[in-house]
């Protein structure tokens, strides 16, 4: 294939229906078929990034390996189809508006009034066509945030009719809908997808494909009725019904079809048959396992699960790995603040103790609870970004004994900063940014379990923090049992931490999290996960 042929996949009636896994399936199905695919996803808000914004807003903010903060939905494409994203593949209104201002100010709109359309529209063309026009995939998959007929995602929806126009037979639109069943009535509904069809109609999109989430199997009554009333072929209304794991979806929608009628409304002709023998692999040993642990998952924003939504799913690969089903048991930091008989009570009898990323000093209490919890009981750990530095806060305080110890961030004024910003560190930051984002390179010891999950001395995994561990204090936690067993050597920095005479207590600075894919399970959490069932 030559050119880069473009899916927009866009939302009615609801949002919450599933796009991203939507996507992120069509996308398995193109690529076990061997052709190049990527995902990308447009987000209608004028953040410039989910970077700024609280995880109870929109979930969990995803980083990429080049260091962009991006929404969760790029964390589906990336375990599904096991291709890396970047920068490029998260687009904001907030980016598209700046870029334009930007480009006004430096006069290069020579006078003229820059307007919603073209220039809003042009602009967010390009950053479609960037993808497409690099050379290296076959199908560009772009996700529109939002639901159709929000007044924030009209420009997003235009630029995809003008690429339609532009593009023909090389471009088509999946909409996703709901079909309710309603109880009273013993029958599916089919007019919040006309409704919705219609008012794709109405800003001069036409849908190619309609895919339709429902609770109950769609008839093939139901099925033709919304292939008549919507203008699409009869092959293009697809049914998504309610999976039991959003990992079985890849496989409904080639029952379903979607891909095939993809490739024909395409003219695609050359398709191989698609292989998904690991991914039917995967879900086998998902669906079977031999064995059950409950971790503790440690954090302070436990009640929107999305918040820690790599971290789950890391669950799921790395138990699919061991056949091994990870139960997570939330538990919110602030509530293992309450006394000893509630810590107990919260925290007995668990396999393992993760403790969770986060900013700010709400619920550090409790996370020092936990990890001195799991060191003092033996129970399996595993620390991650500000779960990590909690690790070497509390060891400080009831090991080395230096009991004002803390990091910077919580307490500028500390007279132990065990986590802290050097100058060193300042300057490795990114773009000038604080923030120490995407990918770093990390050398591990040998003899330590780090380096036996991993398999080899050299890493990279992505990080968003802005403070350090401390090497100041390096020797006397090395002398006390915590040691630094993961390094960046070109900055000095102290990346993974461990302690020993302890099964398996690992504090890690990066977030493995973001890397783990049903493809390539987190080889941390492998690891964690074994320890935890004792495998
Ligand atoms: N707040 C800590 C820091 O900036 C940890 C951040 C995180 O857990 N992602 O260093």
């Amino acid at each position: 294939m030559v050119n880069a042929k473009y899916i927009f996949v866009t939302g009615g009636v609801t949002s919450s229906l599933g796009k991203g896994i939507i996507s992120s399936s069509l996308a398995l199905l193109l690529k076990s078929r061997g052709f190049r695919v990527t995902n990308q996803k447009l987000d209608p808000y004028i953040n410039v990034d989910p970077g700024t914004l609280n995880p109870y807003e929109h979930g969990e903010c995803f980083v990429t390996e080049d260091g962009a903060e991006t929404d969760l939905d790029l964390g589906h494409y990336e375990r599904f189809t096991n291709v890396r994203t970047s920068q490029a593949n998260n687009v904001t209104t907030g980016k598209i508006y700046s870029s334009v201002i930007e480009k006004e100010r430096k006069g290069e709109y020579l006078g003229s009034t820059v307007q919603v359309i073209p220039h809003i529209t042009d602009e967010i063309k390009n950053r479609i066509k960037i993808l497409g026009n690099t050379g290296n995939y076959d199908f560009v998959i772009t996700e529109i945030g939002g639901v159709v007929g929000d007044i924030e995602s009209l420009p997003f929806v235009e630029a995809v009719r003008q690429l339609k126009r532009e593009f023909g037979k090389n471009a088509i639109v999946i909409h996703l809908t709901f079909v309710p069943y309603l109880a009273a009535a013993g029958e599916l509904k089919t007019k919040p997808t006309q409704n919705s069809v219609k008012s794709m109609l109405s800003i001069g999109v036409q849908p190619d494909i309609i895919v339709c989430r429902c609770e109950k199997p769609l008839t093939q009554s139901v099925k033709d009725k919304i292939s008549l009333f919507c203008n699409v072929d009869k092959a293009s209304v697809i049914e998504s019904i309610d999976a039991a794991t959003i990992y079985q979806v890849p496989l409904n929608m080639q029952n379903e079809g979607l891909d095939t009628q993809v490739l024909k409304l395409m003219e695609v002709t050359s398709a191989p048959t698609p292989d998904l023998t690991s991914w039917k692999k995967f879900l086998y040993q998902h669906n079977n396992p031999q064995n059950e642990i409950t971790i503790g998952l440690v954090g302070k924003y436990v009640e929107l699960h999305d918040a820690y939504k790599s971290i789950t799913e890391s669950f799921i690969h790395a138990g699919a790995a061991t056949q091994t089903k990870v139960n997570v048991k939330w538990i919110h930091s602030e509530d293992l603040e309450q006394g000893e008989t509630q810590v107990k009570s919260l925290l007995e009898g668990l396999d393992g103790i993760l403790v969770a990323p986060g900013f700010g000093s709400r619920g550090i209490a409790g996370k020092l609870v936990a990890c001195q919890y799991a060191r003092e009981n033996k129970i399996p750990f595993l620390g991650i970004c500000l779960g990590m530095q909690c690790a070497v806060i509390e060891f400080a305080r009831n090991v080395l004994g230096l009991k004002g110890a803390n990091s910077v961030e919580m307490q500028p004024s500390t007279p132990y900063p065990v986590i802290s910003m050097m100058e060193e560190q300042k300057k490795i930051s990114n773009m000038g940014h604080t923030m120490r984002l995407g990918n770093y390179p990390c050398h591990l010891l040998e003899g330590t379990k780090i380096y036996a999950a991993y398999g080899k001395s050299d890493i990279a995994e992505r990080h968003r923090h802005r403070y350090e561990f401390n090497n100041e204090y390096k020797q006397q936690f090395e002398k006390a049992g915590m040691k630094a067993t993961g390094t960046n050597i070109q900055s000095n920095l102290v990346e993974v931490v461990e302690i020993e005479n302890h099964p398996f207590f690992v504090g890690v600075q990066f977030h493995p999290e973001y890397a783990s894919t049903v493809e390539s399970p987190s080889p941390i959490f492998v690891a964690f996960v074994k320890a935890s069932a004792h495998l």
